[in-house]
């Protein structure tokens, strides 16, 4: 599989309009995007770093798994993503090789990326996202 960049980190809090004010007014990283996504349960802000952003997100529900993330552990980093230009071989690549995976087959995720996540029981404990920018299909 062809792996890009490190598409972005994703950071669960609390709120991200307190969360700006370290990241936007202390850091002086511009917030481009602020996004809902429903079945995901989230709110997204994007903090673009050169190549790479910064994702923090909020849960818009308890329901949610970030809310869950952040009772369990608390606020701090939730997942790692790297960008692959053709995600859905990549998935076919990491379940042959036996890696667990929680999508199997990619879904929408925000910014109108195609993502899919793995399982950290098969990455030493981290959540990882692959990642495919429409930009680049
Ligand atoms: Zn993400």
């Amino acid at each position: 599989m062809n792996t890009t960049v490190i598409d972005h980190i994703g950071i669960a809090v609390q709120s991200i309009e307190e969360s700006l004010k370290f990241w936007e007014g202390s850091l002086g990283i511009k917030c481009t995007e602020v996004e809902t996504v429903e079945d995901q349960k989230v709110k997204t802000a994007f903090l673009p770093i050169k190549d790479s952003e910064v994702e923090l997100l909020e849960a818009t529900s308890p329901e949610s798994p970030i809310a869950k993330f952040i009772e369990k552990k608390g606020e701090g980093i939730h997942h790692i993503a790297i960008r692959v230009d053709d995600l859905e071989s990549a998935l076919a690549e990491l379940k042959q090789k036996g890696i667990r995976l929680i999508d199997e087959t990619p879904r929408l995720g925000a910014g109108g990326a195609m993502i899919a996540f793995v399982h950290p029981k098969s990455t030493g404990g981290i959540l990882l996202e692959l990642s495919q920018r429409q930009t680049d299909i």
